[in-house]
């Protein structure tokens, strides 16, 4: 028997947890701890304990599909590589779009933006972290000069104030919820803000119950707080600030009262008084967000808001503080690096500025050039285009994502994705996406390739391969670049590994140009920042200064403003929804995981005791919700940890789908859909 340990990163949460995958005569049979990772010091969740469990699924995709008559049928690589050269040359450059994804390697998403923008010559390309954490990268962007979490994961244990709002961490980040209990083991406060008292919130010190979407002013309400009190840090914003006049003249209108505030929010006025108290006056406190914050039409503004008060009270550029982003999806932060996105080339580097483009065509040397120095359209706004401009974009290529289950109002996805005239699909299961296409590519999961992700902490990891992909399944960077050579671009595809990918990407990128995979293959990795071979990586953000020109960090005022769809008499219940503990995202991997998929095998709507009983539902009763957008069946679970008045259901189940019910709205800048809030009703069956 042959049996070997093979070290590599986690494939779900952006935590970025390292464990060993189990080897026995070429199979990967199990997974076992790694105790060097200074994130997970060897211990893993249970998703990542059982991460070993879909990668030999009989379910894997083993050959190309390309559909016939309506149907699939199987064909050889070359098939499949000349119908789909042949078909992308057919188009013009824009009438084309791409979604690249959080679930490969920063090499992949690479490799897709380089064919994005050379081959399609498309300025449309964008992922999944539209819909998670696009809000992040615009705030923190706009105030802070940097749209990454500021903090590295192993230094929230040092902080003296936890304040968690708008992330179920225990169960979505749970080896991070594992540095909140070792803070507050060190004495921290743990303040947590939510409609649901998640296990997270079973934690707390203090448990806010807010309705979803009042972020803003609940935030506004305890800087008022702060400030009537002197507790604002005046040294820190004296050096390192601007806009504390505008701020200030905003948080201290009588709507932040705080008997206002706590009639908006619902959280009772000690409660909010206590927090601003232990906040402001810890001496380190941190802030934790997810979704709960960014997945409004307000998202931006919430964002910006979680800055304003850690600039008031000078919670930023030290251990133990800082506004800390968790990203939801493994390598949703690197996807977002790699510049797959519409407005930017790796590290940020804006399409618009003229030598950054001139940068990326002189490097890339495509004969005849590369798409033009213009944003493109973000995926919610691609699916708007499709449905509204109909012949605009006429073809897409979507790699590892499912937006079948993960965009907001499904009945309007698929309306845009059935006017497509082609429709490639490239994924390791078929999904409910791949359905809907023309070709469907066989591609390797994380065992099964060398690369590397970025976690929520800027952390740059390795994934090592450990046994050989299932059929004919091939690496994603290698159909990317078979297509590529096919289309007549064979010399900027040239790569014969990820790791010359990566040793061409960090050329281009500031952030990433001291890396490579000698240095990065060790237990601590390295954070970006790291712009030489000598730098030592940058765990901590925003030291000294801020990434804005000026170096000072911007206060902004922000008016707070409800959500988009508010419950009425027709739809009266507020819907909220969110993940659990055992499944990640669309369910494609978990729902394959046999262990996973026993502990919750379909979803439910959480409703609180009063609010089912005017429905006379009774627990585990099957319910209909219904939305302006669509409806769905889904099993009731009663429980009085939810807010009344307002309902929770997990996205990750497509018999149950959450977004047949949510709604398309988006934050204005951010594009980001409201998938956090919108109305509905239920109805006993
Ligand atoms: Fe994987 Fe996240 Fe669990 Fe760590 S916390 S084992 S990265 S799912």
């Amino acid at each position: 028997m042959d049996l070997k340990y093979v070290q590599t990163t986690c494939p779900y949460c952006g935590t970025g947890c390292s464990f060993n995958l189990v080897v026995k005569d070429g199979k990967v049979v199990g997974t076992a701890p790694y105790h060097r990772s200074p994130v997970n010091e060897g211990k893993v969740c249970p998703k990542g304990t059982y991460a070993h469990e879909f990668i030999n699924s009989p379910d894997r995709l083993t050959k190309p599909l390309i559909k016939k008559d309506g149907k699939f049928v199987e064909a050889s690589w070359e098939e499949a590589i000349k119908l789909i050269a042949d078909k992308f040359k057919s188009y013009k450059p824009d009438e084309c779009a791409v979604l690249s994804s959080a679930r490969v390697s920063n090499e992949e998403n690479y490799a897709m933006m380089k064919f994005a923008r050379g081959v399609l010559k498309t300025r449309h390309i964008d992922h999944c972290a539209r819909l998670c954490h696009a809000s992040t990268v615009a705030g923190l962007a706009n105030i802070f000069g940097s749209g990454a979490m500021t903090n590295s994961i192993p230094d929230i244990a040092e902080s003296k104030c936890v304040f968690v709002i708008g992330s179920n961490t225990f169960e979505n980040h749970p080896l991070i919820g594992r540095q909140i209990m070792k803070a507050k083991s060190n004495g921290a406060k743990v303040v947590y803000v939510d409609p649901r008292k998640t296990p997270t919130g079973k934690q707390a010190d203090l448990f806010l119950q807010f309705y979803s979407g009042t972020d803003v002013c609940l935030l506004n309400g305890m800087m008022q707080e702060i400030i009537k009190n002197g507790w604002e840090n005046k040294e820190f914003i004296e050096k390192r600030c601007n806009g504390f006049d505008e701020l200030k003249k905003e948080v201290m209108k009588d709507d932040y009262s705080l008997e206002n505030v706590s009639s908006v929010t619902g959280v009772p006025v000690d409660d909010i008084k206590t927090a601003a108290e232990w906040f402001s006056k810890s001496g380190a406190s941190t802030i934790l967000y997810s979704m709960g914050i960014t997945q409004h039409t307000t998202g931006v503004d919430n964002v910006k808001s979680v800055g304003n008060i850690q600039m008031l009270t000078g919670n930023l550029g030290r251990p133990g503080t800082g506004v800390n982003a968790l990203r939801g999806q493994n390598n949703v932060q690197g996807a977002c690096d790699m510049g797959a996105l519409p407005v930017v080339f790796t590290g940020y580097q804006k399409v618009i500025d003229e030598a950054a483009h001139k940068k990326f065509a002189d490097a890339w040397k495509f004969p005849d050039g590369i798409a033009e120095g213009k944003n493109g359209y973000e995926v919610t706004v691609m699916m708007d285009v499709l449905t509204d401009k109909p012949g605009e974009l006429k073809c897409m290529y979507i790699m590892g994502e499912n937006p079948m289950i993960s965009d907001p109002d499904l009945t309007h996805v698929e309306h845009a994705l059935k006017s497509l005239e082609f429709l490639v699909v490239q994924d390791i299961f078929m999904n409910e996406t791949g359905v809907l296409a023309d070709v469907v590519l066989p591609s390797c999961c994380y065992a099964e390739k060398d690369g590397t992700q970025t976690s929520t902490e800027r952390r740059v990891q390795m994934w090592r391969k450990a046994q050989d992909p299932p059929g004919e399944a091939k690496l994603d960077w290698v159909i990317i670049s078979e297509i590529a050579k096919a289309m007549g671009y064979g010399e900027q595809f040239a790569w014969k590994s990820a790791e010359e990918i990566f040793t061409e990407m960090a050329a281009l990128t500031p952030s990433y140009a001291g890396m490579d995979y000698v240095r990065l293959n060790r237990p601590e990795a390295l954070h970006w920042p790291c712009p030489t071979k000598e730098h030592p990586g940058t765990p901590i953000l925003h030291i000294e200064k801020f990434g804005m020109p000026d170096g000072k960090g911007l206060m902004t005022a922000i008016p707070f403003k409800y959500q988009q769809e508010r419950p009425d008499a027709e739809y009266p219940i507020l819907l909220t929804t969110g993940r659990c503990i055992w499944h990640w995202h669309t369910g494609t991997m978990t729902r394959r995981s046999e262990s996973l998929e026993r502990e919750e095998p379909t979803g439910w709507i959480e409703m609180h005791p009063e609010d089912a009983k005017a429905l006379g539902v009774k627990n585990n009763e099957m319910v209909k919700a219904i939305s302006r957008r669509g409806e769905i069946t889904i099993k009731a679970r009663i429980t009085d940890t939810i807010k009344k008045g307002v309902m929770f259901i997990p996205f990750h189940f497509v018999e149950c789908a959450a977004n047949m019910l949510t709604i398309n709205a988006l934050d204005p800048i951010a594009k980001i859909p409201e998938s956090k809030a919108c109305a509905i009703k239920v109805e006993k069956i």
